[in-house]
């Protein structure tokens, strides 16, 4: 396989396809993205077929912004509609590869939802062949199949491997919400924990009785994930905060400026969701940093703009270049989540 296969949300392949030709160069690899603006994902096709298994790995999924799957992908299949069958398992045949689970999927668009009972008609009998070819197996270092359907006949193969992948179908993480929560926005602090905080450490770093300050609050949908978790928040916001949230007794609101409000004392985590200019968030999540008035951040930046990787590449190198400098050692890490529009969320956690 000479390419990668890339999930994003529709309307953001540019972005994803300047992530990719950025961090690929960097890596010393060099293809072209290939996409079609508003259909949820990018071919990135190496020059002079070199295999894309180093580049995949190059670029771990974590690492990337506006990705929200990453496979290693053979070119892309037009299909007999009599016998779609046929072609796709030779060309698994043909490749030699492996594969414990098959995953048929669509890109997050809503002509691509039509597709799903042809999906559910192939499940068997698709199955049944690979397994006949020996590819479908009970141990294959946990290798899947992905199928990436775009039409009734159109279908490009993938192959996922385990700790650089989404093991969400589509790269979507289909939170519930949570119907006491005052805003849809708490989904996306959500998201983050699940994104950046690994499951068996929710119980160490978002734990009960930690203090939190949300700034840019109102009405609470932040807050109302801090205190499910046990924790104490300062709400800073000139808004008005849900009422059955401040009953908690847990949520002291400040009607202050974020921006320039400081804590009374260091607290565990930061979180803002604040629409503002990315550069100004930065700029104050910097000064929390530095200062080690928290010891995790999660905070969006937003991308109204056109060139939405530049302005994030920028933002993250501005907020690396500061930390560097004041000596402090934290981890960050970026995400256009599920539950994001246009915008990013970012975590940082300080190291010791
Ligand atoms: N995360 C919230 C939730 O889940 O309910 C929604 C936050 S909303 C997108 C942005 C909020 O930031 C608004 O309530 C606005 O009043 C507040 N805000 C804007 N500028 C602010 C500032 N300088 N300081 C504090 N809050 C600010």
């Amino acid at each position: 396989p000479h390419e990668l296969l890339l999930y994003c949300r529709p309307g953001f392949e540019p972005d994803l396809a300047a992530e990719l030709l950025e961090k690929a160069a960097l890596a010393g690899e060099s293809g072209a993205p290939r996409f079609e603006r508003g259909g949820g994902f990018v071919r990135f096709v190496l020059t002079e077929s070199q295999p894309a298994n180093g580049l995949h790995r190059a670029l771990p999924l974590a690492s990337l912004v506006f990705a929200r799957q990453s496979l290693v992908a053979l070119p892309p299949l037009a299909l007999d509609r009599d016998d779609r069958l046929s072609a796709i398992i030779d060309q698994v045949a043909d490749s030699g590869w492996s594969f414990e689970a098959v995953w048929q999927e669509t890109p997050d668009t809503n002509e691509a939802k039509a597709l799903a009972g042809l999906i559910k008609a192939l499940r068997r009998p698709l199955e049944a062949g690979l397994k006949k070819r020996g590819a479908l197996r009970r141990k294959a270092g946990g290798r899947r199949l992905h199928l990436l359907w775009t039409d009734g006949d159109r279908v490009q193969l993938g192959m996922s491997f385990p700790g650089n992948r989404s093991d969400q179908p589509g790269g979507i993480r289909r939170l519930r919400f949570p119907h006491d929560a005052p805003s849809r926005s708490t989904l996306k602090l959500e998201e983050a924990w699940h994104e950046f905080v690994p499951r068996d450490e929710w119980e160490t770093r978002l734990a009960e009785g930690m203090q939190a300050a949300d700034l840019g609050a109102a009405p609470g949908g932040w807050t109302w994930q801090l205190v499910q978790r046990g924790m104490q928040v300062f709400a800073i916001d000139n808004g008005p905060m849900d009422r059955r949230l401040m009953a908690t007794g847990l949520v002291e609101h400040l009607a202050e400026d974020g921006f320039v409000w400081t804590p009374p004392a260091r607290l565990d985590w930061l979180v803002c969701d604040i629409v503002d200019k990315p550069a100004r968030v930065i700029d104050m999540v910097e000064r929390w940093l530095v200062r080690r008035w928290c010891r995790e951040a999660v905070f969006n930046l937003k991308l109204p703009m056109k060139r939405r990787w530049e302005a994030v590449s920028q933002g993250l190198a501005r907020l690396e270049a500061a930390l560097a400098e004041a000596g402090v050692v934290a981890r960050i890490g970026c995400r256009h989540l599920y539950h994001d529009r246009e915008e990013v969320t970012v975590h940082v956690r300080l190291v010791a």
